[in-house]
């Protein structure tokens, strides 16, 4: 017995439709041309927010949506890709998106962080992680994006906050690039 059992079951129903069919194909690009990062909360799932369908979107989730080395590194790795393999294709658009309620926000507690940077973490770079305001930590988060200089130069990159009692997604930063 697993908690992964019904989702097995679930699959099996999803395997025999033709949902699986409709995707693009290596060396791809998602249908909508949109590449999201935001929290692993399962409230902020972008497919149920944004109506997206399998194929639609490239999706990226850390605690909080904070953009972290292995975010950039993943990033770089398919703005290159998308410069050799699809160099005449359009390019895709990176969102940044935080959300209110957010439980990164207990690291600004300084006990509870003590203990967990204890386990072998930076208290400094933990702190930094929490989300308290969307609106001041999606404009820094963009900025470390638009500064990667591995990340192509003309990317564009924008920055949203979302608002788990409305369901709302506001524009925090208008799409830019560097
Ligand atoms: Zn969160």
């Amino acid at each position: 017995m697993s908690n992964f059992d019904e989702l097995l079951r679930n699959n099996a129903r999803f395997a025999a439709t033709g949902a699986k069919d409709r995707v693009p194909a290596i060396p791809f690009l998602p249908n909508k041309q949109v590449y999201i990062l935001t929290c692993i909360d399962p409230r902020v799932d972008p497919a149920q927010l944004f109506g997206l369908e399998l194929g639609d979107a490239i999706v990226a989730r850390t605690v909080g949506g904070r953009v972290t080395p292995a975010v950039l590194q993943d990033l770089a790795w398919i703005c290159y890709l998308h410069e050799q393999k699809t160099p005449d294709a359009d390019w895709f658009e990176f969102a940044v998106m935080h959300h209110t309620d957010c439980g990164s926000g207990f690291f600004a507690d300084d006990d509870l962080r003590h203990g967990f940077a204890a386990r072998g973490f930076d208290d400094a770079e933990l702190a930094a992680l929490a989300v308290l305001d969307p609106a001041v930590t999606v404009p820094d988060d963009v900025e470390k994006v638009l500064a990667a200089p591995a990340v192509t130069a003309g990317l564009r990159v924008s920055g949203f906050a979302y608002d788990v009692k409305t369901g709302l997604v506001t524009t925090v930063v208008p799409p830019r690039s560097r």
